[in-house]
């Protein structure tokens, strides 16, 4: 059985060295168990020297293959590339910064011969901040309720696909990809088991409050269209509320005669509903903007170098 390792690089010239040693000995491990393995390296338009590093790696070791970007695509169409370019039975994707546990593959290989299709590892906030922790667990209540598939905290890219499952994940060709979601939304028999999150050991992350932000963002919109429901409902029960309030104004006035002010209620019922319809819109742009960016059909990504088949960059 051949097992693929993909792992996208982006400014990682300290460790994927690093990185590279402590999987090859896993793969020296599972040799004799009768596993093969190949590595996936995608640099994604590093602005260090991290194409030279996957240079020299591919030079010492046969069984890598790299891909590297004109610039930074981001980690989705990384992944992307890396999955296109597997061609394991098994492929396991995972962080090339040394946070996913290399050793945590042998556990994987085994759960995948005990029949699961995906072997999921699910990371402890160990070490997060506690704001951190805390949005997080706020997030996945609220996005679970609005998307159809089960997002789960703490579960990532850290994962062992089998064929079937990467060649599902590979027909799914939109533009902006949500991986989390699309793994999920695969399906197939599935476990999860939990390994103590590692600080990383060199470089740095590249997330910031606005890059998570969007994430979020990503995440509800990337599945259905029920926050476009949530809108309609929204619009409703404002509706609503004015009806029952323009009744209430008009009783009183056929009550009490007309009585004129009422200055608080209007700036109150101007700038609210002003929001809510902005907000509104803001929803509606954003599934405009996807549809956009679907119908362009730009590549996900461009090669600027690498020591593979280029036929696979093509499939739309
Ligand atoms: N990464 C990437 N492109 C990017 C950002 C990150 O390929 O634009 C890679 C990065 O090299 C690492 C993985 O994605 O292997 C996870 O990134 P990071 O460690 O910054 O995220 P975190 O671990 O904090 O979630
Ligand atoms: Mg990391």
């Amino acid at each position: 059985m051949l097992i693929s390792i993909v792992a996208p690089c982006y400014n990682e010239e300290d460790v994927i060295e690093r990185f590279h040693d402590q999987v090859q000995k896993v793969a020296e491990e599972l040799l004799p168990l009768g596993h093969d393995m190949e590595f996936v390296y995608v640099d994604d338009g590093s602005r260090d020297r991290t194409l030279a590093a996957l240079e020299r790696l591919a030079g010492r070791d046969a069984r890598v293959r790299y891909v590297s970007f004109s610039r930074n695509f981001g980690k989705e169409a990384a992944l992307l590339a890396g999955l296109r370019h597997a061609s394991g039975d098994s492929v396991i994707v995972m962080d090339a910064d040394l946070q996913h546990p290399p050793e945590l593959i042998k556990r994987m290989v085994d759960l995948r011969k005990e029949g699961y299709d995906q072997v999921i590892a699910k990371r402890t906030r160990t070490g997060d901040r506690m704001t951190r922790t805390v949005t997080a667990r706020l997030y996945y209540r609220l996005i679970n309720r609005l998307v159809d598939v089960e997002l789960v905290d703490g579960v990532g890219d850290f994962r062992l696909m089998s064929r079937r499952v990467v060649d599902a994940v590979l027909e799914l060709t939109e533009y902006n990809r949500f991986s989390k979601g699309l793994f999920a939304w695969v399906g197939f028999p599935s476990t999860t088991f939990e390994y103590e999150n590692a600080v990383r050991e060199a470089g740095r992350s590249s997330w910031n409050l606005r890059s998570l932000l969007n994430y979020g963002i990503d995440g509800l919109l990337s599945f259905n269209n029920r926050p476009l429901r949530l809108a309609l409902y929204l619009g409703m029960g404002l509706l609503l509320c004015a009806v029952l309030y323009t009744a209430w104004i008009v009783g009183a006035a056929l009550v009490n005669g007309v009585q004129t002010p009422g200055y608080v209620t209007i700036i109150t019922a101007v700038t609210g509903v002003a929001g809510v319809q902005m907000i509104m819109l803001g929803v509606i742009g954003e599934y405009t903007g996807r549809i956009y960016y679907e119908v362009k059909r730009r590549p996900h990504f461009l090669v600027k170098a690498s020591n593979v088949d280029r036929a696979k960059d093509l499939i739309p």
